[in-house]
């Protein structure tokens, strides 16, 4: 079915917003009991169908998607579907996700709300993988919609080592890019391993979109040092409801709530409210194929509905289920989140981009990659910060570049064979079939 889906500008107070989401929910409501797993669920009671009935509604559980593969969740024939795609969580058990062309164009229009814009001046370069989950598809739609050259640079293709995209990112004079933040440094080692300088050799380039993993404010602001002071803009998303938040020129991650309905869910008394802390609970509002009612995707999140300066008058989300385990070190306590912030507040200048740490129960290992020219005072300047901060038990350790990633990794230019099965003499055979 066609809806008519809001655009920014479409609600002028929170009131408006609420309206906007009532009025599409008979609609998800009716559009969800199509699918075998809700009809089910309804078998025997009288469903919901009003915009009031929603609150009573189950959640659905990231269990259910899972015990619902591969189509248990579909709700259109399947001649109509476009895509399909899933996401395999620590259990190994695959979660499908599917959508229409109509659902596509709902997923494109919500990557594409970046502040910093795409348009048809941009060149594209999509480094995420594009293998069964959505990420490298989402951006690609979504520079096609805007009408930018998109680059498929796939971050898990052996087309596409890294000195390659930096390659690409020079000589195609790259304007955009859509990675996670990892690929953000790594991209930066391999330009200064190709003899460039990221801060200064690549002026084309105007922002670097980035999800999937925990960032930190300070490491945000650290990548974005990294290349010359050029905007990181950071999304939330998944690939069972594509992009769901998108941050503002105020830095903050505003949840699309004109596209879904997001609630926060708390475990301990299992009720349900529109902000506070607990886990992201999201409703889609426009899709066909796999819809989904008060979908748990089980992150931590702190949701806040005061008002922002950017003015979008959406509520803002904060990611707290990604910042990692906490770790217990003598009588600190250490998180990954707290090391990143302390490790990136070294000066720029060190040039410190790749760390590891191990929390042992009575010393906190803690090991970097720097120049020879800066890794002693890192060492020391390190060490002070984690007395200073944290208080632990520590042993610091600079390595030489090349250490965590080796110098291989960012500068192999490997050449891709097509398999092949007739020889020459002398011709080395042995990947005439294992050809990768
Ligand atoms: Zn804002």
């Amino acid at each position: 079915m066609s809806w008519s889906r809001p655009e920014p500008g479409d609600w002028s107070s929170p009131a408006e917003l609420a309206a906007l989401q009532r009025r599409q929910l008979p609609r998800v409501i009716a559009q969800a009991l199509r699918s075998p797993f809700y009809a089910a669920r309804y078998e025997g009671r009288t469903p919901p169908s009003t915009a009031d009935d929603f609150a009573g509604i189950e959640l659905t559980t990231k269990q259910d998607l899972r015990d619902q593969y591969p189509f248990g969740m579909l709700a259109v024939e399947r001649e109509r579907l476009a895509t399909y795609h899933e996401s395999s969580g620590t259990s190994g058990e695959p979660t499908a996700s599917y959508y229409t062309d109509e659902d596509w164009t709902d997923l494109a229009e919500r990557f594409a709300r970046k502040w910093t814009g795409i348009d048809s001046s941009d060149t594209f370069l999509v480094r995420t993988p594009y293998g069964l989950v959505i990420t490298g598809h989402l951006a690609q739609a979504a520079g096609r919609l805007r009408g930018a050259t998109v680059v498929p640079g796939d971050a898990r293709s052996l087309a596409t080592p890294l000195a390659r995209m930096v390659r690409v990112l020079k000589s195609l004079d790259v304007t955009l890019t859509w990675c996670n933040p990892t690929e953000i440094t790594m991209l930066a080692a391999a330009a200064k391993a190709a003899g460039l300088r990221p801060d200064r050799d690549f002026p084309a380039l105007r922002a670097m979109f980035t999800a999937a993993e925990p960032l930190t404010e300070v490491r945000r602001r650290r990548l974005s040092e990294i290349w010359g002071g050029i905007p990181v803009v950071e999304e939330y998303g998944s690939t069972e409801t594509g992009t769901i938040a998108g941050q503002c020129p105020e830095g903050r991650l505003h949840l699309w709530a004109d596209r879904a309905v997001f609630e926060v869910y708390d475990p301990a008394t299992g009720e349900v409210s529109a902000a506070g802390r607990g886990q992201m609970v999201v409703t889609p509002l426009y899709r066909d194929a796999m819809p989904l009612l008060r979908y748990n995707l089980a992150d931590e999140v702190e949701v806040a509905t005061d008002p922002c300066p950017c003015g979008w008058l959406l509520p803002t989300v904060t990611v707290l289920g990604r910042a990692g385990t906490e770790h217990t070190v003598g009588a600190a306590t250490v998180t990954q989140q707290r090391l990143e912030e302390i490790v990136f507040s070294l000066p720029v200048s060190y040039e410190v981009m790749f760390w590891r740490a191990m929390a042992h129960s009575d010393v906190l290992r803690l090991e970097f990659e720097a120049p020879d020219a800066t890794r002693e005072q890192a060492v020391k300047e390190l060490g002070e910060a984690l007395d200073r901060e944290l208080g632990v038990p520590h042993r610091v350790t600079g390595l030489p570049l090349g250490t965590l990633v080796p110098a291989e990794a960012l500068t192999a230019q490997r050449d891709i064979l097509k398999a092949r099965y007739l020889f020459a003499e002398g011709e080395d055979w042995d990947k005439a079939v294992m050809y990768f």
